[in-house]
């Protein structure tokens, strides 16, 4: 599946009316949730059962009625995606929480399946055929991408409103294959990801951390400042939080070109690559703006990693995290060491190392050990389990 965004134009009224199309949304996952929670006479709820019950809401209420009823639909599978990893979670008794679904007060998209929305044929204009009153909205920018024109309409299998910061989008996801043309190189390459420098590779070679990380955080504190220093309610609170909320989604798009474009990168400049399977989502919890914007960045740059090295035909192996930083890479004894110790020092065989290249060398190897089990660059991309659509959420 290909994602192509474009920004939008229209007039206040029509984003109005997306506003309400996002609202009637969360009310409907709402209420499927609601109906998941209390059960009916004693009976588990399933995911057909919240399926009915968007017909049974759109029956009551006139504003969910003129909702495109693909789009009822997919607001109900929105709350059964929550409700069911819940269930996966427990089932495979993750530690901590479980992530009981939750209620969301700030939707904030809408999405179309194959119908209640009409393309033309330049690819320009998009007209939303419900009785929503969306209307026709106006395409800008075809950034980097194919332009959606290009594609014939069957392949389009999803368009969703997203509502941010700075305005209104339209995301396509379109059934193609990404190809990236790739020459072989014959090298192979380890690398890992970390906080002294944002990535290491077992060639020794390093990424600082961007500087945009330093610059971000200051400004963030700032602005969070500033709205909490507003009265609840105010106008000038609402403005301030718009500001913060520019702001985060600023330093969201370039922590987004900086992980793409690096794993672009490394992925031309081998047939091969290993990384560590962290599970990011583990690591963010910490009280530090800056480290949790590197965590997620790494989170991203891992999976664009993979998704480009499926693209591109190299093999991508995700291997456990275990002791690759205290492992020796020359002999391959353990030697422990705090998060402190920046090098790498062996008294067995007396290699001398920066600690992150160290950890590269041995993810690198083991990725080789491992090979033989999961050659596939396919099969080791899809296990990848980074969940990474929180931006287009
Ligand atoms: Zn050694």
């Amino acid at each position: 599946m290909l994602t192509l965004e474009y920004k939008l134009r229209g007039r206040p009224a029509q984003w109005a009316a997306v506003d309400e199309a996002i609202r009637t949304v969360q009310f409907i996952r709402s209420t499927c949730l609601r109906l998941w929670m209390d059960g009916r006479d004693g009976h588990h709820i399933t995911a057909n059962d919240l399926q009915r019950h968007c017909a049974v809401l759109a029956g009551r209420f006139s504003f969910v009625a003129t909702l495109n009823s693909q789009a009822r639909q997919q607001a109900a599978d929105r709350a059964w995606a929550a409700i069911s990893r819940f269930y996966a979670n427990c089932k495979a008794k993750r530690p901590g929480k479980k992530g009981y679904p939750r209620f969301h007060r700030h939707c904030r998209s809408v999405e179309y399946k194959v119908t209640g929305w009409k393309l033309e044929p330049d690819g320009r204009h998009i007209t939303f055929t419900d009785r929503h009153g969306i209307g026709r909205l106006r395409l800008v920018g075809t950034r980097r991408t194919r332009s959606i024109e290009t594609f014939p309409v069957e392949q389009i299998k999803r368009v969703r409103l997203v509502r941010r910061a700075d305005g209104y989008y339209v995301q396509f996801c379109v059934q193609a294959e990404r190809r990236i043309a790739h020459s072989p190189t014959g090298k192979r390459l380890g690398i890992d990801v970390g906080l002294a420098a944002f990535v290491t590779d077992s060639e020794g070679v390093s990424v600082p951390n961007p500087r945009y990380l330093r610059q971000a955080e200051r400004r963030l504190k700032r602005l969070h400042r500033r709205v909490s220093r507003k009265r609840k309610g105010s106008k000038n609170r609402r403005k301030a939080r718009q500001r913060l909320a520019k702001a985060y989604l600023h330093v969201s798009r370039q922590r987004e070109d900086h992980a793409r474009k690096l794993a672009g990168a490394l992925i031309s400049s081998c047939d091969w690559i290993a990384y560590e399977d962290v599970q990011v989502r583990n690591l963010v919890k910490n009280r530090h703006l800056a480290k949790s914007i590197s965590d997620a960045s790494w989170a991203r740059f891992l999976w664009w990693v993979a998704h480009d090295a499926q693209a591109a035909g190299v093999v991508a192996v995700a291997v456990s995290p275990q002791w690759t930083s205290q492992d020796c890479s020359g002999c391959g004894r353990r030697v422990q060491k705090s998060l402190s110790v920046r090098t790498h020092r062996c008294p067995h065989c007396g290699l001398v190392l920066d600690r992150d290249h160290n950890a590269a060398l041995n993810i690198l190897r083991a990725s080789s050990a491992s090979s033989a089990s999961s050659a596939s660059s396919a099969s080791s991309a899809s296990s990848v389990s980074y969940t990474s659509n929180r931006t287009a959420g």
